[in-house]
């Protein structure tokens, strides 16, 4: 390959811009001129280069050479086979030798050079087509002259490369001459010649539409299908439809060997990479040389534009490409009509415990993402000094349109709402919609904030959404996050927790890095110290405490206040355990509270507060802090009562045995709240906990449901569902959903036993009379000491549990007398259209959330909507007619209507669901994690069909909400309720004022601790 370069380097660089000088006959055939110019590229530049940039250029070089091999393959049918003749034989003799071979058997001088000049031609345009004006050229010498110049070469032997193409060498006739489709008499190689182009324009239209990329591909009809061959280094194939009665298939791996070596050289190349934006660009490059997805050829021009001037910049107009929270995002509020009719004792309890709850949420950040904590304390003192309406008026003064205003208040109202930069629903990273420049600028003119080391370590970080850091995960899969330092694998992380629950420490309230060749399992604690634990795969493993140590300090102090307003003994205990748990950092302290939070059946005010939900952390064992406060709702609490004094009736609907279900229902105290604070990434519309699964069993759990989270979607905003569902839905929603969280948490959670061995070796079950209902064999499988439902189904187990808790809703909602339990004041009409309307919250939950599915990575990034989609996947399995979806156009653009069938759902919509909570709950019991995950997983693919959907779907999103929480006040010793306007700028006063201790501290920890997950 080297001589061949050097051939064409030095001899004929330039041909194709020359002009033609000697004008005998060229007019009549194409060839190109003997007396054609070189000229060489020279670079003065090359020697200056450290040693370090020319290894860079070099190894891209190679990358960019060995790729060039395509060209030859888009150009003519032919001029790979020419490449590949040629090589050969100067791969072997040099051109001096050719020249002397030829000389020797009769050439003159001038044949030789109409020769090579063809050749080098040949090389310089990647075939024999000129690049400039797509008609062909051919040699000067005869056909004879050429031929003998192969057979007698030393490296080429004929055989069916020249056989196959010696016939088009000299030919250009129509339609050999030009490079056009077929029907324009010429010829090409991004088509084959039985494609029309009226139907390739429609292909390419139906390509469009999927969001797939034309750029690396070619189209070929094979029988009556149409491939769409697509560059790539992975291969592969997928069905997207029909266009014109013809099947349309992408076939991956076109190029695949040539795109091979590029990526092999891209990798050589990123080690002398210069920069992170080349080291980000060509990583983009290696992901779209092997997906063939052009996503990431765009992601790396990203960076590549970012890596050619000293500023960074980003106007970005298309917000389907990059993800900004929209500035048509709706704004709703948490009412509390509870809040008003409370003692003043139980407001300041209210009070005092909210305090605790957020100030300990400052933890969410630092738990969120390495660079949450930055952008808190920097948007925290800015608008401690400025309020929004102050800093509006800045930038307005600034020249900043209102627009960009609203842009920049929706990005720092959802980092407030979500504790940092990536989203609590889905984990995934969202930038301002302003440009790097005004940002930047919003706070280098602020008055609050003076530029220092924290802007300058958070900065890079906002805008860049490429791997690893537009996800939360692992490292190793392409995500960053901040429970673990990013020089610890997943492998070693596993062997770590092992090690911990063996020396029973709980993971719940820890993270981990490893520094030097320690690993340090830092745990949340006000007290400070360190614990020597023994070795892990020969690294020594401790424990340090106080990790969040000052935030928790306050969370104590204000607990400490609490407790004197404690409306019982259960609350005095359970405060108590928490301070003794938040001072040491001992998760039995926790547990302890729980037990003493669970005895405080139906309080006036409602509160929990810890390290409670592990969704965030991408091993799923580590908790995320929640703290909150609620009052009572009496109405629905009353309701909610009913069903309680009925579950153990309810629970024996359920298809499974009755061995399968709970000894003993411990009935859970379920009120419907309204929450006055929730300090924590996001706020669901129930919880169920404590999760500890020894207590849960054994001495019980409470649910709350969180009545004033819900709000009221308007009719616009239900979308996809088809006319009279939508009418259906939008009447009966709040009862629907009121209905179904019910039961979800109630029963759904509640239900079914699970089998376990406790510490003395006994079971809690009779295994020999025990029948597994899905094999009908005895048991063979159970829980031992110590082991839990989240180490068995692993990164499933939260889907797996919410799927089979919505599912048990729906499946109880099709028993009138469960229903008229929550809906005493319905008719039976009203009743059956409430249960319809249920459904359909599951089905369009599941199809708005498939939007959360990550196609590349074939990732869910939601247990919830996971959980959704399983559900409606069990439906279509079991009857393809329950559902029907219809594509459609709206507004110009492609929708999609679904179709519940009403009549169905208690006939084969109920078998769908039984049959899915049968294998949920039973999988569940046995502690089958392998089968379970299978059949789970297996509901849980998303096929082309609901990719295309998906597509759709994207394309006609509306934003997600986001939320304003009052705040409580103490004013005059008085606690009042404070409530702030239904827009960002209330969503930051809000914030604001939530956080109001130990803002240098975050600072301070910031600079210090959370580097340690710096990525
Ligand atoms: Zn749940």
């Amino acid at each position: 390959m080297l001589s061949i370069l050097s051939f064409v380097g030095k001899n004929f660089n330039s041909i194709i811009e020359k002009k033609k000088q000697n004008n005998q006959n060229t007019n009549l055939v194409p060839v190109i001129q003997v007396n054609s110019p070189v000229t060489s590229f020279v670079s003065q530049g090359f020697k200056v280069l450290t040693q370090n940039e020319k290894q860079y250029a070099y190894h891209f070089a190679r990358a960019a050479w060995e790729g060039a091999r395509i060209c030859y393959f888009q150009r003519s049918y032919e001029s790979p086979g020419l490449f590949y003749i040629f090589h050969k034989i100067f791969s072997k003799e040099k051109p001096l030798v050719v020249k002397q071979r030829l000389l020797q058997n009769g050439w003159s001088e001038e044949e030789v050079e109409q020769l090579f000049v063809y050749i080098a031609a040949v090389f310089q345009n990647s075939g024999n087509f000129k690049n400039f004006g797509d008609s062909k050229f051919i040699p000067e010498i005869s056909y004879e002259k050429f031929e003998q110049f192969i057979t007698t070469s030393q490296g080429y032997q004929v055989d069916q490369v020249w056989q196959s193409i010696s016939k088009y060498i000299y030919n250009y006739d129509k339609p050999y001459g030009l490079i056009d489709l077929q029907e324009k008499n010429g010829s090409n190689s991004y088509y084959s010649n039985n494609l029309k182009g009226e139907l390739l324009e429609a292909v390419d239209k139906f390509l469009i539409v999927q969001g797939i990329s034309e750029l690396n591909t070619r189209v070929v009809k094979v029988e009556d299908e149409i491939h769409v061959l697509v560059a790539s280094v992975n291969k592969g194939e997928k069905d997207l439809g029909e266009v014109h009665n013809h099947k349309i298939k992408l076939i991956y791996g076109d190029y695949s060997p040539f795109l091979n070596s590029v990526v092999n050289h891209l990798t050589d190349a990123l080690q002398y990479a210069a920069n992170d934006n080349q080291k980000n660009m060509i990583q983009a490059y290696i992901d779209h040389f092997n997906s063939g997805d052009i996503e990431q050829h765009k992601q790396s021009q990203r960076h590549w534009i970012k890596d050619k001037g000293p500023k960074k910049k980003q106007n970005n107009q298309n917000t389907n490409l990059v993800p900004v929270i929209q500035v048509n995002s709706p704004v709703t509020s948490f009412v509390s009509q509870g809040f008003k009719v409370l003692t003043q004792n139980e407001k300041q309890y209210a009070y005092h415990f909210a305090r605790a709850a957020w100030e300990g949420a400052r933890i969410c950040y630092f738990q969120r993402s390495y660079e949450s904590p930055g952008l808190f304390y920097i948007f925290h003192k800015i608008f401690s000094k400025e309020k929004p309406l102050v800093v509006k008026q800045r930038l307005l003064q600034n020249g900043w349109s209102e627009e960009e205003v609203e842009q920049l208040f929706v990005y720092i109202a959802a980092v407030f709402q979500n504790s940092g930069n990536f989203k609590n629903f889905g984990d995934s990273k969202f930038i301002p919609e302003i440009s790097y420049e005004k940002f930047e600028q919003f706070i280098t003119t602020s008055q609050g904030y003076q530029v220092d080391q924290v802007w300058q370590s958070i900065s890079k970080y906002i805008y860049n959404y490429d791997k690893p850091y537009g996800l939360i995960d692992l490292q190793e899969k392409n995500g960053s996050n901040s429970y673990y330092s990013n020089n610890l694998k997943g492998e070693l992380l596993e062997a770590v927790d092992k090690f911990l629950i063996v020396q029973g420490i709980s993971e719940l309230n820890t993270r981990v890095v490893k520094v030097e060749d320690e690993i340090h399992v830092l745990v949340a604690s006000v007290n400070k110290g360190e614990k020597d634990l023994g070795e892990v795969h020969n690294h020594k493993i401790k424990l340090i405490y106080g990790d969040y140590s000052p935030f928790l300090n306050s969370v104590v102090n204000h607990l400490t206040d609490a407790l004197q307003y404690a409306a019982n003994d259960n609350q005095k205990n359970m405060i108590q355990a928490y301070i003794d748990h938040f001072n040491s950092g001992d998760i039995e302290q926790h547990k302890q509270s729980q037990r003493h939070w669970i005895k405080d059946k139906g309080p006036v005010i409602e509160t929990n507060i810890g390290f409670i939900e592990t969704y965030l952390d991408p091993l799923k064992v580590r908790a995320e802090w929640e703290g909150f406060v609620a009052v009572v709702n009496k109405e629905e609490s009353s309701l909610l009562n009913e069903l309680v004094n009925k579950a153990e009736d309810i629970i024996k609907y359920l298809p499974w045995p009755k061995e399968f279900e709970v000894d003993i229902y411990k009935r859970p105290d379920f009120t419907s709240l309204e929450v006055l604070a929730f300090a924590s990434s996001g706020t669901p519309l129930g919880i169920n906990i404590p999760n500890y699964d020894d207590i849960r069993q054994n001495e019980g759990f409470k649910n709350v449901n969180l009545g004033n989270t819900i709000g009221k979607l308007s009719k616009e905003s239900i979308k996809f569902l088809d006319e009279i569902d939508q009418e259906i839905f939008y009447k009966y929603q709040q009862e629907a959903i009121f209905l179904i969280v019910a039961l979800h948490e109630l029963i759904g959670h509640g239900a079914g036993k699970v089998f376990m061995k406790d510490k003395d070796g006994n079971l809690n079950f009779n295994i020999e009379k025990t029948i597994n209902p899905l094999t009908n064999k005895k048991i063979d499988s159970f829980y031992n000491y110590g082991e839990q439902w989240h180490s068995k189904f692993g990164e499933f187990s939260g889907a797996m549990e919410e799927c089979k808790a919505d599912a048990t809703a729906l499946y109880l909602s099709t028993y009138d007398d469960v229903v008229k339990l929550l809906l005493p004041n319905q008719s039976e009409e009203e009743r059956r259209n409430t249960v319809f309307a249920g459904w359909l919250f599951i089905v369009h939950r599941a199809v708005q959330g498939l939007e959360f599915y990550n196609p590349e990575q074939k990732k869910w990034g939601q247990a919830h909507v996971l959980a959704r989609n399983v559900i409606l996947q069990s439906l279509i399995k079991e009857d393809s007619e329950i559902i029907k979806i219809k594509e459609t156009k709206q507004n110009g653009k492609p929708y999609i209507l679904f179709k519940f069938d009403q009549s169905k759902l208690y006939t084969t919509g109920k078998k769908a669901i039984s049959n899915l909570i049968l294998h949920l709950q039973v999988y569940k019991s046995i502690g089958a994690g392998n089968e379970g995950i299978q059949f789970f997983s297996n509901l849980a693919v998303v096929n082309d069909q609901f990719l295309h959907y998906r597509n759709i779907i994207i394309q006609n999103k509306i934003p997600r909400r986001l939320e304003i929480q009052p705040n409580l006040v103490l004013e005059d010793g008085e606690v009042k309720l404070k409530e702030y306007e239904s827009t960002f700028a209330g969503i930051i006063e809000s914030q604001v004022e939530h956080h109001l201790e130990n803002i240098e501290t975050t600072k301070e920890l910031f600079l210090n601790i959370q580097k340690l997950f710096q990525n």
